[in-house]
């Protein structure tokens, strides 16, 4: 598609139509997860707590989002608290500390309730790259030895600024950042990325049902709203992008820290192509999402490669886009 592809635009094709399987029985409410599993918020930690977490799996995960518009069904919060909770679930499951949300980034709508921090499609962020810098010099500092830095929002400014802070982060410090959007490692089960939309309001019924009511969503075009039909969310759908998202994020937690110079390396050099070809797609004119035209069929496999350690298979990816 050689049109102009705006952030709406890109929202509504990108997404896959098909239905997803697998029972949900989730019941859960504003908290993420049940009390009887390992506190992992870092500052709900005692020093003791920390450095056992440490000792068995010094990964950090730092999740990102925003207050923004999630259409008239969805809270404010959606791509804070939305991984926030992949990022608990996955350190729960695999080991390792989830640093404080972090709200603010890289843009935003134009609609209601939205906190816009920096523009929407400006790479040269003054405020989160330079954030998220001494956040990761902090977390090295005091004894972390992979970082995963999820973002629930994700313009593509905002995509390019994370990915691209980690990637020059892991060279500077020697260890693994990864720096993601989460729908990057669920392309293969058709979450492509939306707003508000099928994909993320379906993780919203999983994650936090009572936050979701459908019943006030009349009939489109919805208000703020980017991708396939939000009415056709479900915690079933949901629950599958959850699972994907956080066993992938549970693989890497477990494996980062472990990786080697030569490992490191290969993981970097395919990040580092990754959002080259991001940043450098529009030639400085054209629309900011060029790169992400063919994302849902060119980097279908991301998640499944990284968590594989097949970062080669990636950068050949990266080609296709
Ligand atoms: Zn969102």
């Amino acid at each position: 598609m050689a049109r102009r592809l705006g952030r709406r635009r890109f929202l509504s094709t990108a997404m896959g139509a098909t239905l997803l399987g697998s029972a949900s029985t989730a019941k859960e409410t504003s908290k993420p997860d049940s009390t009887e599993k390992r506190e992992v918020r870092l500052e709900f930690l005692r020093p003791k707590e920390i450095k056992e977490a440490q000792a068995a799996c010094p990964t950090l995960f730092q999740p990102l989002g925003t207050i923004e518009w999630h259409g008239v069904h969805n809270v404010v919060g959606v791509d804070a608290v939305k991984a926030h909770a992949l990022c608990i679930r996955a350190a729960q499951r695999a080991g390792g500390v989830v640093s404080p949300l972090l709200y603010g980034g890289v843009g935003g709508l134009d609609e209601p309730h939205t906190f816009i921090m920096e523009p929407e499609n400006s790479v040269f962020s003054n405020l989160l790259r330079p954030w998220l810098e001494q956040l990761c010099r902090e977390m090295v500092r005091d004894g972390f030895r992979a970082i995963i830095i999820l973002t629930g929002h994700y313009g593509a400014a905002q995509q390019i600024v994370v990915r691209e802070t980690a990637v020059r982060m892991s060279r500077a410090l020697g260890i693994p950042v990864l720096g993601t959007p989460e729908y990057m490692l669920a392309i293969d089960v058709n979450y492509t990325g939306d707003h508000a939309a099928w994909g993320e309001t379906s993780l919203m019924m999983h994650l936090y049902p009572d936050t979701v009511d459908l019943s006030r969503l009349g009939k489109p075009p919805h208000q703020g709203v980017g991708g396939r039909d939000p009415r056709q969310s479900s915690a079933k759908d949901g629950k599958l992008i959850t699972e994907t998202i956080v066993s992938r994020l549970a693989t890497l937690a477990r494996k980062m820290p472990e990786w080697d110079n030569k490992k490191l390396d290969r993981f970097v050099d395919a990040e580092a192509i990754l959002v080259a070809k991001q940043l450098s797609a529009p030639r400085g004119k054209r629309n900011i999402w060029t790169a992400w035209r063919n994302i849902g069929t060119a980097m279908r496999e991301y998640g499944k490669n990284l968590a594989e350690e097949k970062f080669e298979e990636n950068k050949a990816a990266v080609a296709k886009l």
